[in-house]
């Protein structure tokens, strides 16, 4: 009886607040909920109609009036009130996987790109308070996500973290439970869906939906040129006769649809690979860069990485939940990282 009473004023919350995926760990139970960070909106009374998996089958299929829009396009917080809604949303659906009702405001740790002003920290708290929080606790997602795969970051060591995740790639180096530099660069995996998208319209004067694309970047993209050739069929609208039509496409194509977006990935670790202090660059080299985020499971892109910067690169455990495992692995052990959550100024909610 106490015990449940205990485990229920006690049930904090991790979010990932991910441009394509929001993913809810609930402590002491693990990963609850991972749904798109999509919701569904009709613009003419502004109601929100559908939100997370239910809103992403709308994409693309919804009458002229009714949007489905990703709040957080670039990893941060574009449309506060969806966001707000969104978060809502999740934090419900998450207690009632609990089977109790919603605890007493629980602590909630979100974790946000590196260098968001402080406007938007402020509107992720918020959005977070309104949406039933107590405190709101921030961290930085490579920060999360080199905790979420147990890097040694409390060391005095570096840690090469990339996080390659829909809307931003994060590459960060993090020594002594802090970053030492970042860089946020605004392509990743939905550039390279809006890459496959033109190349199509451009190649074949194909009209194929983003997801349509997603699903063929999936099935046959890599990074570089592998053993087997791969090939898939697009189905879309041939925009000279306004017809279905279905096309081949291989996986050169989608190759050369997405290099210059690749390259640019590439490019941004790099730089950073330069900027990085000497004496962590030899830690760097020996324990390697670390891939992280739903764009890291690109076939090859870890082989391109290591050919390009010369330093052995290893896609991190389930690159796509290591955010979220993060944000609760500080909260099964708030005392030890309390050092690393972002400073927020702390506002009393009126009664
Ligand atoms: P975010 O943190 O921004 O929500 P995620 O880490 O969830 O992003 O990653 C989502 C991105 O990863 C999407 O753009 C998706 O297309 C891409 N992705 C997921 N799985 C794969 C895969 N197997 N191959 C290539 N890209 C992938
Ligand atoms: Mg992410």
């Amino acid at each position: 009886m106490f015990k449940k009473i205990f485990s229920r004023l006690s049930s904090d919350i991790g979010i990932d607040l991910g441009t394509a995926n929001c993913l809810v760990y609930v402590k002491g139970k693990g990963i609850v909920l991972s749904e798109p960070s999509v919701v569904a909106v009709n613009k003419k009374t502004g109601q929100v109609l559908a939100i997370g998996e239910e809103a992403r089958k709308m994409v693309g299929k919804t009458p002229g009036h009714i949007v489905a829009t990703k709040p957080l396009v670039s990893g941060v917080v574009s449309d506060f009130d969806v966001t707000e809604q969104m978060l809502r949303y999740f934090l419900e659906k998450a207690n009632d996987a609990r089977g109790f009702p919603i605890p007493v405001r629980p602590k909630v740790v979100v974790g946000i790109p590196c260098g968001v002003t402080e406007v938007e920290r402020r509107a992720v708290e918020d959005a977070g308070k309104n949406a039933g929080a107590g405190k709101v606790f921030l961290i930085e997602e490579p920060m999360a996500a080199a905790i979420g795969v147990r890097l040694p970051i409390q060391d005095a060591g570096g840690n090469f973290v990339v996080d390659i995740g829909g809307g931003t790639t994060e590459v960060a180096v993090i020594s002594l439970g802090g970053i030492v530099i970042s860089r946020s660069l605004r392509v990743a995996g939905d550039k390279l869906n809006e890459d496959i998208v033109s190349f199509a319209e451009r190649e074949y004067k194909l009209f194929i939906g983003e997801r349509t694309a997603e699903d063929v970047k999936m099935k046959i993209g890599s990074a570089i040129p592998l053993k087997e050739k791969m090939e898939a069929s697009i189905k879309g609208r041939n925009m000279v006769t306004g017809l279905p039509e279905e096309v081949n496409i291989t996986d050169a194509d989608i190759r050369r649809a997405m290099e210059k977006s690749i390259r640019e990935i590439v490019a941004t670790i790099k730089d950073t690979i330069e900027e990085t202090p000497p004496e962590l660059l030899a830690d760097i080299m020996s324990k390697g860069i670390y891939l992280l985020g739903g764009g890291s499971l690109l076939r090859g892109l870890d082989e391109l990485i290591q050919k390009e910067t010369k330093i052995k690169t290893q896609i991190g455990d389930d690159p796509l939940t290591a955010v979220v495992r993060g944000a609760g692995y500080t909260l099964e052990n708030m005392d030890d990282y309390t050092e690393i959550f972002l400073e927020t100024e702390e506002l009393e909610r009126p009664r």
